[in-house]
């Protein structure tokens, strides 16, 4: 089985071969951790969560190493700090926690380490020091340590590769701040003083500061996983600078001129838009995952996200979220049903993994389950049915999705109260019916439809959900 990837690098879709089958290894550009994450922050979340399970699946759950950061340093960081007037670790360990809770939320599995900036300062400056020593990077006289991005490129058009950009494009389309401290209106920050209040670490060359937002994912990404990495991820508006400069940084340490030794394969998820611009916290359209998760369980919220192709935008609105809430709604309705059928030690066939293997179709994966799905409704009433529930339910778990008990997934939207009082009913019920009690058990059934239950009776027993639910 070949997974084919989209390769931002290569422009192409590639078969994905890592340098080490048994040790693959993701990293993801994770959130910086001031503030509520947004639905938009989500998606690359839940893209590169359904990849971790492909991997693991194709791999094995202990040959897929995944790391997805939290930058908890940073200027928006530490202006709410300094306003709030507490230390930075206040306000980021709050927000990784919240991060940490929405995503479990939306059934995303922890990556493998989730390295904090804080915890890697001692790498970013070495590294630092390895670029100065080289002549990639110079210190200014007012204390930064800048990289020297021409000499990087030195014309190759290596810097701009990622970007599919020209240098000159890129210094004129960035319109990057002109500062009489730089060789070259390219360079970027490595190390900067910090301003006062801020926190500050020992630095390259002797220098307190603070690192640069690009060096800290060259840095943790390297420690964690070593180099190259396989799969190197985040949502496209990393790709310049974010991206390119960690590229720059990460080779330039290490004297490559292949991008790739960096990282071998990028690939970056596209916009989720809300009313027709992208969801974002500086354009003040957001809806916060924190919110939704209050209103829609998480799978719905999870299924809406995975609606669409990952490098597609994607459009959010109030019916994708109802309409990913039927569409779930149906099939635990037939899973339900197939409640009773074992699933069955058996490999899938791998042509369920078909759309999943083409780039991480997910749209495709979703179709498939639905094509699986009337053959599991249809044999829910004969004997043999094991090995299609098995694939079924093999890529849904890829997926993420239909992870609940059928039961519990139609009982979420009742009180416990409720709850009990169908529960105690049916209790008589089924005495009523050993008892051969026609009027009774009619009874009873008559006070359960007025409670808008419909019962549903099996081998097992009777099972019961709220009506209007598939
Ligand atoms: P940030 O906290 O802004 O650095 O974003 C964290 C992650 O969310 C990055 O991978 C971004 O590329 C991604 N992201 C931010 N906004 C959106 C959006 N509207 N749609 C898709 N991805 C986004
Ligand atoms: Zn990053």
């Amino acid at each position: 089985m070949t997974l084919y990837i989209h390769d931002t690098l290569s422009g192409q879709k590639v078969p994905f071969e890592p340098t080490n089958p048994d040790r693959v290894t993701m990293y993801v550009c994770g959130p910086t951790v001031y503030n509520y994450a947004h639905i938009g922050n989500a998606r690359p979340v839940v893209v590169f969560d359904v990849l971790f399970r492909l991997l693991r699946h194709l791999y094995g759950e202990d040959k897929v190493v995944y790391a997805r950061n939290i930058t908890d340093v940073d200027d928006k960081i530490n202006k709410k700090a300094i306003d709030e007037g507490v230390d930075i670790s206040v306000i980021t360990n709050k927000f990784a926690d919240i991060y940490n809770a929405d995503m479990a939320a939306l059934n995303a599995l922890p990556p493998t380490y989730q390295p904090r900036a804080t915890e890697h300062m001692p790498d970013m400056v070495a590294m630092i020091e390895d670029l100065i020593a080289r002549g990639a990077a110079y210190v200014t006289d007012d204390g930064e340590v800048l990289f020297r991005v021409a000499d990087y490129d030195g014309g190759s058009g290596r810097y701009g590769k990622l970007a599919k950009r020209s240098l000159d494009d890129m210094i004129a389309g960035a319109r990057v701040e002109v500062a009489e401290n730089k060789d070259n209106a390219a360079d970027f920050v490595l190390w900067k003083p910090s301003k006062p209040g801020e926190p500050e670490w020992p630095g390259p060359k002797g220098l307190p500061g603070r690192p640069g937002w690009h060096i800290e994912c060259s840095a943790m990404s390297e420690a964690k996983l070593g180099l190259p990495i396989d799969i190197h991820g985040g949502g496209q508006d990393l790709i310049f600078p974010h991206h390119t400069n960690e590229i720059a940084q990460s080779c330039a340490a290490h004297g490559h001129s292949d991008p790739a030794a960096y990282a071998k394969y990028w690939m970056h998820n596209g916009f989720l838009d809300f009313s027709g611009e992208k969801m974002s916290k500086s354009l003040g359209n957001v809806v916060l995952v924190h919110d939704l998760i209050k209103d829609y369980p998480g799978e719905v919220i999870r299924w809406a996200l995975l609606s669409g192709h990952y490098r597609s935008p994607l459009n959010w609105t109030p019916e994708l979220l109802e309409q990913s809430r039927k569409s779930l709604d149906r099939l635990y309705g037939i899973l339900l049903r197939a409640k009773d059928i074992p699933l069955q030690e058996v490999w899938p066939d791998d042509v369920i993994f078909g759309p999943l293997l083409d780039d991480l179709n997910t749209p495709g994966a979703v179709a498939r389950l639905y094509e699986i799905a009337p053959a599991l409704d249809s044999m829910v009433e004969r004997n043999d049915p094991a090995r299609v529930k098995t694939s079924f339910m093999a890529l849904a778990n890829v997926l993420g999705i239909l992870q609940q008990d059928p039961e519990v997934w139609f009982k979420q939207g009742a009180s416990d109260d409720l709850t009990a009082q169908v529960e105690a009913l049916l209790a008589e019920r089924a005495a009523a019916r050993a008892a051969k009690n026609w009027p009774e058990s009619d009874r009873i059934r008559d006070a359960l439809n007025a409670l808008n239950v419909e019962v549903m009776d099996g081998p097992q027993g009777a099972t019961w959900k709220l009506k209007g639910k598939a």
